[in-house]
């Protein structure tokens, strides 16, 4: 069996080769105990390059799209950060880990607990909500930048909304099986849009999501 660093070498060198530069994405992956994100009986894979389930039907992203995500929104220290669907709490530690200020929101109420518990104990400062992610979290707004771990119908105005003039808006739109990622910058008059390649998301469920 590989030591665990490495596993997390072998994982980072692959993220590298599949196109991820950015040195400080490619430390916080490295840095970050992703099987602490995942039940005991999928440990062995941890470091894997793959989603894997957690809780509740959903799952942890896998690393490779965290990264890219991650990369697109060319986190800064400071950055005030609204994340969409929280899930395990893993992308929220990335963020944190870059220095952002971390604001998540989560729709499953066990999901929500365990990340609640999870992320302090292991010393991430994040702040999560329980609550539809796609009405976007107005007492805090307006953020720098806004991602969305899950695959949306269409591109929620109430999120938009929410950004900072220049800010930019993460997102996989698309139908329930596969997604192309957009990323949004909001300008004085409206937003100019960008496109990447495709994913495939659990469903954003909501208001501006995809009905349950
Ligand atoms: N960021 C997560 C991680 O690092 O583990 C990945 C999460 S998973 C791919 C997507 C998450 O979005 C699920 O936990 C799901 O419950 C959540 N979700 C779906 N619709 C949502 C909504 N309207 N508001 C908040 N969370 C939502």
């Amino acid at each position: 069996m590989l030591l665990l660093e490495e596993e997390k070498r072998k994982l980072v060198e692959g993220l590298w080769s599949k196109g991820i530069k950015d040195e400080n994405v490619l430390k916080a992956i490295y840095d970050i105990p992703r099987e602490k994100f995942i039940s005991d009986a999928l440990r062995k894979f941890a470091y894997d390059d793959n989603a894997l389930p957690i809780e509740c039907a959903q799952t942890i992203s896998q690393p490779f799209t965290v990264a890219y995500m991650t990369q697109v929104l060319d986190i800064k220290p400071g950055d005030k950060i609204l994340e969409i669907g929280t899930g395990s709490g893993y992308q929220a530690a990335v963020l944190c880990k870059l220095g952002a200020e971390v604001y998540s929101v989560e729709r499953i109420e066990k999901l929500f607990e365990n990340a609640s518990i999870l992320l302090p104990e292991l010393g991430f400062k994040v702040h999560i909500k329980l609550d539809d992610g796609t009405l976007g979290w107005e007492e805090n707004a307006p953020y720098d930048k806004i991602i969305v771990t899950a695959g949306a119908p269409d591109i929620p105005h109430h999120l938009v909304e929410q950004l900072i003039i220049g800010g930019k808006l993460v997102i996989p739109v698309g139908d329930q099986q596969t997604q192309k990622l957009f990323e949004l910058t909001r300008t004085e008059t409206g937003f100019e849009k960008k496109f990447y390649d495709y994913f495939k998301f659990v469903p954003l469920i909501g208001a501006e999501g995809w009905k349950a």
